[in-house]
């Protein structure tokens, strides 16, 4: 497999959801999306995404949650810069780790309504609530950067804490005032990061949130490399005559556009 293609997968699951299951049926409707006649092929800064630059592995569904870390880990290799879309955002936890495993240090930036710093959720530590604290548990990353949360409780605060957590909570979101980076990155988008209106297609819809063009505008001004990110957490069965499966294809080809930088 080509070190200069971006590794593209798809997970199928959500058996990790504390509330409505869905998110396994998102990736083929994100890559239909992406390469829909409907639309071009070209970023909005005019970087190409053409499918030949991308190995597309297909989608995954995998048995056990810890399945998908060792699909991840088989599919990749040494520098491969990895997307993977779907499933719920329990499944970064196993892909942060495989990828690891390839790259060396990556700061994270995490873009969600939720600050998925659990220690344990419903007596599960692997719930989608969860994943953020097993990151930082196994010491995935040095730094992680968390955007547009707007649901911590207490005992999250304390996990912030306990984990350098650095975090641009929504109700101090300032677009002239983004995170900045200095060494290599990995993005996790959660799609309930954006407000209910640009995509009601989520299973917990949180009011108040992003708009489309202030993530696009986090994501265009980066200027370190991205190897590597995920898009998770989008429900097909919420979703409104495709409005979520449109900014999900829109996501995916300008996060591909910067990877690809
Ligand atoms: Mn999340
Ligand atoms: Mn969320």
């Amino acid at each position: 497999m080509s070190h200069e293609k971006i590794v593209v997968q798809g997970i199928c699951y959500d058996e990790k959801s504390s509330f409505l299951r869905g998110p396994a049926k998102a990736p083929q409707l994100i890559r239909d999306r992406l390469w829909s006649s409907a639309y071009n092929h070209y970023a909005e800064d005019g970087t190409e995404v053409s499918p030949d630059m991308i190995e597309d592995i297909g989608d995954y569904t995998p048995e056990q949650y810890w399945d998908i870390y060792d699909h991840t880990k088989k599919h990749l290799t040494q520098g491969a810069k990895l997307l993977s879309i779907g499933g719920d955002h329990s499944v970064s936890y196993p892909i942060v780790k495989a990828f690891a495993k390839y790259h060396g240090g990556f700061d994270i930036l995490h873009i969600d309504a939720h600050g998925d710093l659990y220690d344990s959720y419903e007596g599960d530590k692997h719930s989608h609530a969860c994943p953020f604290a097993r990151i930082m548990e196994d010491q995935l990353t040095e730094r992680l950067i968390q955007v547009g949360i707007r649901t911590f409780t207490p005992h999250q605060r304390e996990q912030v804490v306990k984990y350098g957590v650095e975090v641009i909570e929504m109700k101090d979101f300032e677009t002239d005032e983004l995170p900045q980076f200095d060494r290599p990155l990995y993005i996790s988008l959660d799609i309930d990061a954006f407000d209910p209106a640009y995509a009601p297609g989520v299973s917990h819809q949180e009011s108040g949130g992003l708009t489309p063009r202030q993530v696009l505008g986090i994501i265009q001004n980066l200027k370190v490399p991205v190897l590597g990110a995920d898009i998770v957490e989008y429900n097909p069965d919420k979703d409104v005559g495709g409005i979520t499966s449109a900014l999900s294809g829109k996501l995916m080809k300008e996060i591909l556009a910067a990877m690809l930088k």
